[in-house]
């Protein structure tokens, strides 16, 4: 799957939509997503054009994954998520549901977040 330049993470990162914008360095924008499925409920996004976890996983500089990593550990710490916890979510593809193609971390925290996975259908 090629990178579609028009996502709407991409608009975000060009500054042509807003975004609650929680943190942001040379690697990663972080911003809460704009329908919360968890009391905190914060999207992460490299700044590079990655379509999901196995576009960036192949294709990013080390120098990439590095700093996209730490922005999400920082992130989550600077939400007060370590010592209560937290779940990393990243989708991919259909079967993973992913509806944003540019790859997004969610970081789901705030309370206890029940089963990993809800019954299929
Ligand atoms: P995924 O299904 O993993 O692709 O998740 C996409 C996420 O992006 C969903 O949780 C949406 O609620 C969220 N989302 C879509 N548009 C926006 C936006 N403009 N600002 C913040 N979050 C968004």
């Amino acid at each position: 799957m090629s990178y579609d330049s028009e996502n709407i993470f991409a608009k975000i990162l060009r500054g042509e939509i807003p975004c609650n914008k929680v943190y942001e360095d040379e690697h990663a924008l972080a911003f809460h997503d704009i329908a919360p499925q968890a009391p905190v409920h914060v999207l992460v996004i490299p700044k590079g054009p990655y379509v999901s976890h196995d576009d960036f996983s192949e294709k990013a500089s080390e120098a990439e994954i590095a700093g996209f990593t730490r922005a999400v550990g920082h992130v989550a710490r600077e939400l007060g998520l370590s010592a209560p916890g937290y779940r990393l979510i990243a989708n991919h593809g259909n079967d993973g549901g992913q509806e944003v193609p540019h790859y997004h971390v969610h970081i789901c925290g705030g309370g206890r977040l029940g089963r990993m996975l809800a019954p299929r259908d």
